[in-house]
């Protein structure tokens, strides 16, 4: 490898390892569940790489040493450990989605129970229209040990603007352009499956009208944050900036 090669993995290997610490802080995982994933941009014609999560290993034992570093078939191709029982899936999201840099899958509990229940969370609060842009979609059935994890996935999101799928009865997989942003998304899609949850204890659920879906999804994407701020001209009291 390069010596840019060299730096390169080593940061992405940092990162990632500083992502599994969010998954514990927003009580996303049990024991050794979940992971973290990110795609390391091959320049100068060289293969794109991904870095992820050894399997089996505590959080509080996880180091940038120990996280894995395989190709896009998921071969092995650094570190002392084995890969992430789910690396199989992540490498497929890879390989057919050229725009994600990260991946992330947890079991995370109010999400998974609407996996286990086989229901898409209606797209029924703001928050959800900003970050979701839609239902938070089901994903198929699948065992873990070969592509079809990976194929569900895929074949899901494909077209679709939420970058979180229920996979049913199994847990929570989301995509970003970088791993922040699908720990980002696991993250907004724990919390918005509890709120949608709770609404239902108490009465029965509407999903928004689809144009303020559209709107909500629009702005947050594109004059949402301090890059967008002069443009959007917005005060902070609206409902999007609430959830700031
Ligand atoms: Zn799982």
């Amino acid at each position: 490898m390069s010596d840019d090669r060299t730096r390169a993995v080593e940061r992405v290997k940092d990162e990632v390892c500083a992502l599994h610490a969010e998954l514990l802080r927003w009580g996303l995982v049990a024991w050794t569940s979940g992971n973290v994933s990110a795609r390391v941009v091959g320049a100068d014609g060289a293969d794109d790489l991904m870095v992820i999560k050894p399997s089996g290993l505590a959080y509080s034992e996880l180091t940038p040493q120990s996280m894995v570093v395989c190709d896009l078939d998921g071969k092995v191709l650094e570190g002392d450990l084995s890969p992430s029982s789910d690396t199989a899936a992540h490498a497929y999201v890879y390989r057919h989605r050229p725009d994600v840099g990260g991946v992330v899958h947890t079991h995370s509990p109010y999400a998974t129970a609407w996996a286990t229940a086989g229901e898409a969370i209606p797209c029924a609060i703001t928050a959800m229209g900003d970050e979701f842009g839609d239902d938070i979609p089901v994903g198929p059935f699948a065992l873990i040990g070969d592509d079809s994890i990976g194929q569900g996935i895929v074949a899901t999101l494909d077209g679709h603007r939420s970058p979180a799928v229920l996979m049913r009865q199994h847990g929570v997989f989301t995509i970003g352009k970088d791993a922040k942003a699908a720990v980002k998304a696991a993250v907004m899609c724990e919390d918005v499956a509890r709120t949608v949850h709770l609404a239902r204890q108490l009465g029965q659920v509407e999903r928004l009208q689809q144009h303020y879906v559209d709107r909500l999804y629009d702005r947050y994407q594109n004059v949402y944050g301090q890059d967008g701020a002069a443009a959007a001209a917005t005060p902070a009291t609206t409902s999007e900036g609430e959830s700031a």
